[in-house]
């Protein structure tokens, strides 16, 4: 079996003290997948001094030549896109398919940054006294930590070292502890790329050790973290207390409203699309209906007749469209929502079980599950499952539906579906998020900046020109001629 390591200052090594531990295909559980570095406080601060040691002479690269490397590393991405994902697939259990589009859309978001690299930074103003000029440049912000969920192995890790690096930052990164696999070939490419020593550093360990090192140890100047409200939340507060810059993605209990809308079939496929790919474990997977009265009788059946066509099985064999879960733990949780939502009286249409008698021996899988006539104060209307689990909740007014809309702590994404122009500017202007797409699932873009409102996120949006303002930092330098 394959054991990995650590990359430090250029060199991949093991755990000084932390020994290692397994991760297991989450299709065959009991399949390992390869031993990883358990890697502990001493591990992160190694990483960090190689990574403050490189930081000068990286911030003085031009930015070109920053670039140069991203589109290296790009091509290198696109090159290794069959092999990428089926490591993504073993270990995070999506979809083949899935994985090759998550190898692809990072191999964009690199080639886009590369092109950042090499664009102006900072402004000439005009100066009110005679003789002066006044400007700003855009200085990195020095050694960067980059903390990353599992559900998306490769692109967001990309999405954070690739802005991180071209903007003349360096990096520790810290993977998911369940995906290491995927980062580990991440980090060979940026390798294979011509990446200096010490510019990205990878610690894979716990959060509880690496992680909280990383966010407490003040050379760090700038956290990037996705994941989960509940962490994000403490280390934005710590984080706070030494005044490092934050860039927090987090969940979501993001609504499809669907209101007078012509092309039913059409939203019913958007929305079961957006709800059940990667098992509903995306941040912005739509995870809520909310419909008028009267188009949810025709609405749910068409949604129904959608989920009926998913083909839930191993990500790795062909005609899957849908995996499965991460880990029993996130089984846990999807079986104990259903289980209140079912005790409760919600009206279970579809799903509702395991695919398997045995997930710990045959795998995760859990059956795309459809609630309706929800309660907008239920659990499954309220709190982020984060599985393949779609409640329907029935309105009768526009404003009832822009207060359910608004009413959980979340405010990533929104799906509008209505065929009024007034309602669908009402809706988009109301609903508080981050990201609201009008007749359309939740897909997002390569190029267009990515976050959230309220406990979705804090902090400068990624993804496309945003993503500068986090991962820089501004200077205004007067001269007298
Ligand atoms: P977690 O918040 O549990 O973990 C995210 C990362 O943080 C992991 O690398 C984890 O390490 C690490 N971590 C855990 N504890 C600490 C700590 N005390 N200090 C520093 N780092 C820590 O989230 P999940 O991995 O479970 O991911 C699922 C969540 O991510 C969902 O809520 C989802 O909505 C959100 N998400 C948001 C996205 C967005 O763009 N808004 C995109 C994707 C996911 P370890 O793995 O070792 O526990």
């Amino acid at each position: 079996m394959q054991q990995h390591a650590n990359f430090i200052a250029g060199k991949w090594t093991p755990s000084e003290a932390g020994g290692f531990y397994e991760i297991h295909n989450p299709a065959h559980p009991e399949t390992v997948l390869g031993r990883f570095p358990k890697s502990v406080k001493a591990d992160a601060e190694a990483a960090l001094d190689a990574a403050q040691a490189a930081l000068p002479a990286w911030a003085e690269t031009p930015g070109p030549q920053r670039g140069a490397l991203l589109l290296r590393f790009a091509q290198l991405l696109e090159d290794s896109r069959k092999q990428l994902a089926e490591i993504i697939t073993l270990e995070q259990g999506k979809a083949l398919g899935e994985s090759m589009g998550e190898v692809s859309r990072a191999a964009v978001e690199a080639r886009y940054m590369a092109g950042e690299a090499s664009h102006p930074a900072g402004q000439t103003f005009p100066s009110e006294r005679a003789g002066f000029t006044c400007q700003t440049v855009l200085e990195p912000l020095g050694v960067v930590a980059a903390i990353s969920p599992w559900n998306f192995p490769v692109v967001t890790p990309v999405r954070k070292i690739a802005p991180a690096i071209a903007f003349g930052n360096t990096v520790v990164f810290k993977p998911a502890s369940l995906t290491p696999w995927s980062a580990v070939y991440v980090m060979q490419l940026l390798e294979k790329a011509g990446l200096p020593a010490g510019v990205v550093n990878m610690v894979i360990g716990p959060g509880s050790a690496v992680g909280e090192c990383l966010v407490n140890d003040r050379r760090v100047k700038g956290i990037t973290f996705t994941g989960s409200s509940d962490i994000g939340t403490r280390i934005y507060e710590k984080a706070a207390r030494r005044l490092a810059s934050v860039q927090l993605e987090l969940g979501g209990k993001n609504p499809a409203v669907v209101f007078q809308y012509d092309d039913l079939e059409g939203a019913a496929r958007e929305i079961v699309s957006a709800a059940f790919l990667c098992s509903g474990q995306r941040c912005t997977a739509l995870s809520r209906v909310i419909v008028c009265e009267e188009q949810a009788d025709a609405l749910s059946e068409k949604i129904l007749s959608h989920v009926a066509r998913i083909k839930v099985g191993d990500g790795m064999l062909d005609g899957t469209t849908m995996g499965p879960l991460i880990s029993k733990a996130q089984f846990d949780i999807v079986e104990g929502y259903v289980r209140k939502g079912v005790e409760s009286g919600c009206n279970l249409r579809a799903g509702g079980r395991s695919l398997v008698e045995n997930p710990d021996t045959q795998g995760y899988y859990y059956t795309p599950t459809v609630f309706d006539h929800v309660p907008p104060e239920s659990p499954l209307a309220l709190e982020e499952i984060f599985g393949p689990v779609l409640p329907i909740i029935r309105v009768r007014e526009p404003e009832e539906a822009i207060s359910i809309a608004n009413g959980t702590r979340y405010g990533l994404a929104a799906s509008v579906f209505t065929s009024r122009m007034d309602l669908a500017h009402r809706f988009a202007t109301r609903i508080e998020t981050g990201m609201i797409h009008i007749n359309h699932g939740t897909a997002s873009q390569a190029h267009v900046p990515f976050g959230g409102k309220k406990d979705s996120g804090q902090g400068a949006f990624s993804i496309g020109p945003t993503a500068r303002n986090f991962f820089t930092s501004p200077k205004a330098i007067y001269a007298k001629w």
